[in-house]
């Protein structure tokens, strides 16, 4: 499932921004392989990555190393990984990670 947002933004009492509108409107979407919030460039053209394996549109950054590796990585299953991880460690009787 992937979350869309909205951000309105008013720099009209304020300096504003260098470079963007003083008041401007667009979407937003959190990338379901970093949980980045990705801010939807309205004068875009070209299209947005769109990862097979979990289906959901991706931020340049992770669009960029799916590319490459040819991987979907979900934040979902990198905390999934590394708790699992963390408790074959603990399971071994041998803790890395000193609690307090
Ligand atoms: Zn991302
Ligand atoms: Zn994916």
């Amino acid at each position: 499932m992937q979350k869309e947002g909205y951000l309105f933004v008013d720099h009209r009492n304020s300096p504003g921004v260098e470079g963007l509108p003083k008041v401007f409107e667009t979407s937003s979407f959190t990338c379901s392989h970093c949980h980045g919030q990705v801010l939807m460039n309205p004068h875009r053209a070209r299209m947005r990555g769109l990862c097979p394996g979990c289906r959901s549109v991706l931020c340049d950054r992770c669009e960029a190393i799916r590319a490459v590796t040819l991987k979907c990585k979900t934040m979902d299953q990198i905390i999934e990984e590394t708790l699992s991880a963390v408790q074959k460690q603990a399971g071994l009787g041998s803790p890395s990670i000193l609690l307090p």
